[in-house]
């Protein structure tokens, strides 16, 4: 028994980081025996034969083979590039649905869109997924040529997209997005309440550009849809006069402060100043409503105690916890009543509608594959979240770029002096250096300091990806310097000489040795690292890699502020030990070690998250789709059901019954949301017991569900029976059946749990701290 569960372990201990692709290496020949024929034949041949191949199950090998030739052979055609042996290898990969790892500048945008041909062509829809719109656009309009040959639809879609073109953008064989917009859709298609506002069909195979940051980098990353709820304006003559009115005299509370009220003299006082009107006649209904939100604004909500004012905002304070209970806003009115109350203006309330991580996302496609330059070294994580393989391709030309040992300083100022020495003494020779920071804000200190150098650098600053594209194209041009984040200008080629192609300069940036890469500090992983040094020595050019480090980097801060004793610094503060180089790379592998044990967390509490919302969606579906809701309501509202079908035609009155049910649904789901973020934020608080964090996460969560489907129920039949019969219909908005008057969507960018990171990092270095003894 022993010996089996070691042989288990070592089998997966021994897993190689990629898997070989042998079989499909041996259908190159073939493939290779085709091309003469095809390239004979007339555009409509190739056409035809693409049309011949498609099929609603998978290719076999001969097909395989085929349509591999045709994909060379098109693109040769359209886009005066020969699919290379190492490119239809990356096509094989990603139609096996691995994650194929292919360098910089080794065409990985015609790998992608041959797949997604190969794909479509087998009956599956496809997203090709990239990580920003401006990529999205630029990758579906350059391999159109490609598409149209093979006669595969394509579309894309970004921000501008209006509804009717992002349903006809999803309908074709193939649509770029971003990650991004296409969660979007997703959360937009999750809340219509008529089945045809939907744009987006069941999802099928996504090929995802960048597959290391989409699916490791960002997995995490929620998708936020948020509304706005029409809470009704405030009265400000109301809110002038609420200030003014006394307890004991004006209004009177209860003991436990819930509630407050206007006595007899308080309510004609009130009466008087608003012009003598009658509070409680029907026609002043709208006001006592709105004096009423004054008043328990005024009488009940202590400033301080019960909420704060910060930068000009109203901030909820969690009593029971003394902690600003952040995204949480006060019932109808009264957030407004409060602002009023504070001078302060009317906030733009949203409330979290839904939310999706990118890795849920990811996981709702039954295929998947991607491709990116780095992959190995996420190996693990992607079979571990995805059950991804990689698979590694080979460059079409051997790489030649020479990566320098890095640079280490004692203190950052003086590794920013050898920066600006090194960069200055290699822009004498006219060399195109790509400076990697970490951040804006170093560019920018960077750039400075060049200029005072006397030196002319261009600056990307992460504002606008089509800007910065067109900027970082050029970098391969002689006595260029470039100062960028390493997430600036991704999915740009960088060649030498620029863009122009321009065959002299080429030449010369050649002969100097082509791109110079300089690292500010090393990154948050050593998969970053690479990335940055791979823009450099793409496709067979010459090129070389720095990088410059300090024992004071964030980096170093992070993962092991316990710098080694005796390290030996020269004048300029550099220090040449390999322990100082050891230190660093240990550092690095810690906070990797951080991010993945965040990674893994975030996971457990948005699975159950996610699961919960794919069970919702069903039912909600059933709501969407059928006629379920108006049945719910002949059963349990009889007498207003046949009230309202003796006016109103079946249809419509079928559609309300829906809207009151997905009203209530959405709702509790918003309702719900806020209360798991809740939940989780107070965690941290309490995890001091016994009980794991994730357990008592899962405690609070289950049952709370569990109500929602049931009381959505009660509401939608008590909504259905107040609903007001008016001359057009029912007036819904009058039962409280108010959908958010607008939505916006954002991506939630910063970590939101600080403390997770805090405590993966003290967990990790606990952990080898442990191992080191
Ligand atoms: P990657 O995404 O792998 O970094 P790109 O798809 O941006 O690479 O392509 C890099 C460059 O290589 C582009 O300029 C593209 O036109 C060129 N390229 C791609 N495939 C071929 C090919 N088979 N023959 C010639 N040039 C190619
Ligand atoms: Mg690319």
């Amino acid at each position: 028994m022993r010996t089996r569960v070691g042989k288990r372990l070592r089998r997966i201990i021994e897993r190689p980081a990629s898997v070989e692709l042998t079989k499909y290496e041996k259908l190159l020949p073939a493939i290779g025996e085709r091309e003469d024929d095809l390239r004979d034949r007339s555009d409509d041949d190739l056409s035809r034969a693409a049309r011949e191949l498609r099929t609603d199950g998978e290719f076999s090998i001969e097909q395989l083979v085929e349509f591999c030739a045709l994909g060379r052979e098109v693109s040769r055609r359209t886009l005066g590039e020969r699919a290379f042996d190492v490119q239809l290898l990356g096509v094989m990969g990603l139609l096996s649905q691995h994650v194929v790892q292919m360098a910089t500048g080794e065409g990985k945008t015609l790998v992608g869109a041959l797949a997604a041909c190969g794909h479509a062509l087998q009956g599956k829809r496809v997203h090709v997924i990239s990580v920003n719109d401006y990529l999205a656009r630029r990758d579906a309009e350059w391999m159109r040529p490609v598409f149209d040959l093979l006669g595969v639809s394509v579309g894309w879609v970004e921000p501008a997209t209006t509804h009717a073109e992002r349903k006809d953008a999803y309908a074709c064989d193939v649509t770029y997005g971003a990650v991004s917009e296409i969660g979007f859709d997703v959360l937009r298609d999750r809340l219509v309440t008529k089945a045809n506002e939907r744009v987006l069909a069941q999802p099928e195979v996504a090929i995802v550009d960048e597959a290391d940051s989409v699916l490791v980098d960002e997995a995490r990353v929620p998708l936020v849809m948020a509304g706005s709820v029409d809470t009704g304006v405030v009265d400000e003559e109301v809110a002038k006069i609420v200030p003014r009115l006394r307890l004991g005299l004006h209004y009177e509370t209860d003991a436990d402060g819930k509630n407050a009220w206007l006595t007899p003299a308080g309510a004609s006082v009130v009466e008087k100043a608003l012009g003598g009107i009658d509070l409680y006649d029907e026609s002043g209904s709208e006001r006592l409503a709105a004096v009423n939100v004054a008043l328990h604004a005024h009488a009940l909500l202590t400033r301080d105690v019960d909420y704060l004012v910060r930068d000009g905002k109203v901030q909820l304070i969690n009593t029971s916890r003394g902690r600003v209970a952040e995204l949480q806003r006060w019932p109808d009115g009264l957030q407004a009543a409060v602002e009023a109350k504070e001078q302060l203006p009317p906030s733009d309330r949203g409330e979290v509608l839904d939310s999706i991580t990118v890795q849920a996302l990811i996981a709702r496609y039954p295929v998947v594959a991607g491709m990116t330059g780095t992959a190995v070294a996420v190996a693990e994580t992607l079979r571990e979240f995805y059950k991804l393989e990689v698979a590694v391709i080979p460059p079409n030309t051997p790489n030649i770029r020479v990566d320098e040992p890095d640079r280490i300083f004692a203190s950052p100022s003086q590794k920013l002096r050898a920066i600006v020495a090194k960069i200055t003494r290699v822009h004498e020779e006219g060399r195109p250096i790509l400076v990697g920071t970490q951040d804006v804000a170093e560019s920018e200190e960077l750039a400075e300091k060049l200029t005072k150098a006397g030196l002319t650098c261009t600056v990307l600053n992460a504002r606008n990806d089509a800007e910065e594209a067109e900027i970082i194209a050029e970098a391969g041009k002689p006595g260029t310097i470039t100062v960028s984040t390493q997430m600036a200008g991704r999915g740009t080629d960088i060649k030498l000489g620029g863009s122009a192609s321009d065959a002299a300069e080429r030449e010369k940036a050649i002969s100097l040795g082509g791109l110079y890469v300089i690292g500010t500090a090393r990154y948050p992983s050593s998969r970053l690292d690479d990335q940055l040094r791979g823009r450099a020595g793409r496709q067979g050019d010459p090129g070389g890699s720095v990088f410059f480090a300090s024992l004071e980097d964030d980096l170093v801060q992070a993962g092991s502020p316990d710098v080694p004793e005796g390290l030996v610094a020269d004048d300029d503060g550099e220090i040449t030990d390999p322990a100082a180089s050891r230190h660093l790379n240990h550092a690095q592998r810690v906070v990797e070690g951080a991010n993945q044990e965040i990674h893994r967390n975030t996971w457990r509490y948005t699975r159950l998250i996610e699961r919960q919302r794919n069970d919702l969606l069903a039912f909600r579906d059933e709501v969407l789709l059928t006629d379920s809701a108006s049945e719910l309501l002949q059963a349990e509202a009889r007498e207003r059901y046949d009230q309202l079908a003796e006016r109103l035609p079946e249809e419509t009155l079928a559609q309300i019954c829906r809207e009151i049910q997905l009203f209530h649904l959405d709702q509790m789901w918003a309702d719900h949301l806020a209360f798991l973020a809740d939940v989780r934020e107070s965690i941290h608080l309490r995890a001091l017991g016994k009980e794991t964090p994730i357990d008592e996460f899962h405690r609070a969560a289950i049952p709370e569900f569990h109500k929602i489907i049931d009381e959505a129920k009660k509401r939608t039949v008590k909504t259905f029976a107040d609903t007001e019969i008016t001359d057009d219909g029912v007036d819904l908005a009058g039962a409280g059946v108010k959908r958010p008057t607008s939505t916006w969507t954002y991506l939630v960018h910063d970590n939101p749990f600080d403390s997770d990171a805090e405590q993966a990092l003290k967990k990790i270095r606990g952990t080898l701290r442990k191992k080191r003894r």
